[in-house]
């Protein structure tokens, strides 16, 4: 195998995602190559003609210790040997069971019942299904709604994209949508003269006081991606905004469903974002790096009291949502895996270390003139470019490639999300080709 196999087998086979086909093919200046893979290292990606590219944004957002990472291999590999898979429903087993019991541990048991799906887009559908139904089976027949925030995503299957808010993602799908109502969002860059990221948060909070106060009785859930709303441009709020949010759901009688799927996971800088607002919600759904970005694994977890809301003698009144591969073993082991990461290592005080050091190489693109809101929460930085060409991600993708960094900007917003295993050297290495990608991609 070469890479020029690889690419015009994958060109006739494989309809990538996100994707419009035909700009793998044109060789113009904004065309988007095709890189082919052989195999992964660390933080690294590796053709098969010894090029190589820092993996800047954890292959979409879900590796956290790095590919081929040595404990999470041999943990799969033990789990081989043992079971691989096995129906859920009606049958349980060791790796599900102990990553239930330490995933509610780690809400301090506020969240103490585990539902288990394959994708991030199902976590959401599960939430919004559990949450619905969790009403309707107490009596709240009149809460069929769901409330999201301005720029928000929760995923692309059509029931996801109801709470999504992404035009890019919905627009051509918009008439098979039946679209939940959209309340402002906190995004601190939309502060106003004199306004701090805090005043923002209130701001948008007291919009939401007034949607609820009107609308409560016919509205289940508030869904919220805590601190970091990523897929719409790593926009970040401040905490207070979960804070009221959490009052608010309260004092109206809707759940607040926290989607941590890409923020969870010690992202932001505590394991879950949520926690920095003191909070807990009604529903948390996690996905991407909980299986260390090994395995396709989602989770949804919620309190005993929507879990009390569906236990009875009457199969109907329980949640009888199910997919094939629910529960995973070998997803679990991994998930399990990374976990014992998170504790050996000490990962969470590390990427503190770690965050400082990426803010530090990232600041000279702070006080560049065609660089603005440059910003940082946790294992995330991101800041916008000002450009009108709107092949700008492209060609910043192609210039940065070019510089050994996969990096894919949303836009004009130029965002890094390394796995956690990077080194000074990987990430004074990123500093640079950002740099570099700029003037290259500005210069053109
Ligand atoms: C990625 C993502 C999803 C969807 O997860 P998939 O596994 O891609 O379906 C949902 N919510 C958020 C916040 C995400 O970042």
């Amino acid at each position: 195998m070469n890479n020029t196999e690889l690419l015009q087998r994958s060109l006739a086979a494989v309809w990538h995602p996100c994707t419009q086909m035909k700009q793998h093919v044109n060789q113009d200046a904004a065309a988007l190559p095709l890189i082919p893979i052989a195999r992964g290292e660390g933080a690294w990606l590796y053709d098969f003609d010894g090029n190589r590219y820092l993996d800047a944004i954890s292959s979409w957002w879900v590796n956290l210790f790095g590919h081929a990472n040595p404990r999470i291999n041999a943990a799969l590999r033990a789990q081989l040997d043992e079971l691989e898979h096995v129906i859920l429903a009606g049958f349980t087993h060791r790796p599900v069971v102990e990553l239930s019991e330490r995933l509610s541990a780690l809400t301090g048991h506020a969240l103490g019942h585990c539902f288990f799906a394959s994708d991030g887009a199902s976590a959401t559908e599960i939430a919004l299904k559990m949450s619905f139904h969790s009403w309707r089976n107490r009596g709240f027949e009149t809460k069929q709604q769901f409330l999201c925030l301005e720029g928000s995503y929760h995923g692309e299957t059509v029931g996801a994209l109801a709470v999504t808010d992404v035009a890019i993602f919905k627009d051509a799908y918009a008439p098979l949508v039946r679209s939940a109502a959209t309340v402002p969002t906190p995004d601190a860059r939309l502060a106003r003269d004199g306004e701090t990221a805090v005043d923002v948060a209130r701001r948008a909070a007291s919009a939401l006081e007034q949607h609820l106060d009107r609308h409560h009785e016919t509205i289940a859930a508030l869904i919220v991606e805590p601190l970091i709303q990523c897929a719409s441009g790593m926009a970040m709020y401040d905490p207070e905004y979960l804070r009221l949010a959490r009052e608010l759901c309260s004092r109206y009688n809707v759940h607040l469903i926290c989607d941590e799927i890409a923020v969870g996971c010690g992202r932001t800088g505590t394991f879950f974002a949520h926690e920095q607002a003191g909070i807990r919600p009604d529903f948390l759904c996690l996905s991407k790096g909980i299986s260390g970005g090994y395995l396709p694994l989602s989770i949804v977890l919620t309190t005993d009291k929507v879990y009390q809301a569906f236990y009875d003698d009457a199969t109907a009144r329980g949640f009888l949502h199910s997919h094939s591969y629910t529960g995973n073993a070998l997803a679990c082991r991994a998930a399990l895996a990374t976990l014992d990461i998170f504790a050996e290592d000490k990962v969470i005080a590390g990427n503190k270390l770690r965050a400082e050091k990426l803010a530090a190489a990232l600041a000279p693109l702070g006080a560049r003139t065609d660089v603005v809101h440059l910003r940082q929460k946790g294992m995330i930085a991101a800041f916008d470019v000002r450009t009108d060409d709107p092949a700008f991600s492209r060609k910043f993708y192609r210039a940065a490639l070019a510089r050994e960094a996969l990096v894919r900007p949303i836009g004009t917003t130029v965002y890094v999300m390394p796995p956690y295993i990077v080194s000074d050297d990987e990430i004074a290495h990123l500093g640079q080709a950002l740099a570099g990608a700029l003037d290259t991609t500005l210069a053109a």
